[in-house]
């Protein structure tokens, strides 16, 4: 089935940071991203984010966990390493449009100024935007590299999610390409979520808040924005966001229990209302079952 779809076919996709294992959180989201891709005919993709946080041999051992529950994905792993010439044709687009400048703020100054009475909270404060010419001058000439960061013309939009429904939140001046002249998650996402055809994005609600951001930015760059669904998270028994120290957590930790990756599909299933206690379920009884309206609304806590 999957493989015979084209490129013109729109997709899904899971889009880890190889930064370390998938955790059982990792792996459920990506089995939720494929479910509500392959549920609608739609290609499922890989994208492996790999510009920034990377561990050596985390992509592959990632690629292979993903494999061993039986998630199977549309072409070629995507690195965002290799696509370099993409962001920065994105970037170059904004420039002419105006719609960049440089910023000399170190991580600290930006603290210090976002917490001034009456600054909105997680924004950048403006404090590079209006610099003239020869301020920009100075502070090149201190040698600090300068991120570019976008002029955004406004300070909020609103995106609908498919599970939460309409979701205002913070739009602001984002960095679209780091001082060591990295290309920003926000800006590689939406450009490769558009060049991969990507229309269906599913992932943590961590990154709720980063939605309206990024439809902005698509909307600048004269690219659609795709439909969100955020899911929720994994937590550990204190209310916090699951982590390797929570445990067996990993695919090779819970082999080490005796447990495979079909047992851990079984857990899985079950943390998502979709099987029965102690059930074997094969990925495509998920699919038959899918129904994303029934999927629980609230984390889910391992271990409990
Ligand atoms: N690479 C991001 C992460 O692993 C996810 C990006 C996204 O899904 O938009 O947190």
């Amino acid at each position: 089935m999957p493989n015979e779809l084209d490129a013109a076919t729109p997709a899904g996709r899971f889009a880890p940071s190889p930064s370390g294992d998938l955790h059982l959180g990792n792996l459920r989201t990506a089995l939720l991203a494929w479910l509500f891709a392959r549920s609608t005919g739609r290609r499922f993709l890989l994208r492996v984010e790999d510009l920034d946080r990377v561990r050596a041999g985390a992509a592959d051992r990632q690629l292979a966990d993903l494999a061993a529950l039986g998630l199977d994905w549309d072409g070629d792993v995507v690195y965002q390493s290799e696509r370099l010439p993409l962001y920065d044709a994105a970037i170059a687009r904004l420039q002419r449009a105006g719609l960049t400048y440089e910023c000399f703020c170190t991580r600290r100054e930006i603290q210090q100024a976002a917490s001034a009475p009456h600054a909105p909270a997680g924004a950048y404060p403006g404090t590079c935007r209006n610099l003239t010419e020869a301020q920009r001058d100075d502070r090149r000439a201190s040698g600090r590299a300068p991120a570019l960061r976008l002029r955004a013309g406004t300070d909020k939009f609103t995106v609908t999610d498919q599970l939460l429904g309409p979701y205002t939140g913070l739009v602001d001046d984002l960095v679209l390409r780091r001082g060591d002249g990295i290309p920003a998650y926000n800006l590689a996402v939406v450009v490769d979520d558009a060049a991969q055809g990507i229309d269906q994005v599913v992932r943590g609600d961590d990154l709720l808040s980063s939605a309206p951001r990024q439809a902005y930015l698509a909307g600048l760059l004269g690219l659609p924005a795709p439909t969100y669904a955020h899911v929720p998270l994994a937590l550990n028994a204190d209310g916090k966001r699951l982590a390797k120290r929570d445990g067996a957590v990993t695919l090779a930790d819970q082999a080490a229990l005796g447990h495979s990756p079909a047992d851990v599909l079984g857990m899985l299933a079950r943390s998502l209302g979709m099987a029965d206690p102690d059930e074997i379920v094969t990925l495509a009884q998920l699919l038959e079952r899918w129904d994303p309206r029934a999927l629980p609304t609230g984390p889910w806590v391992f271990g409990s």
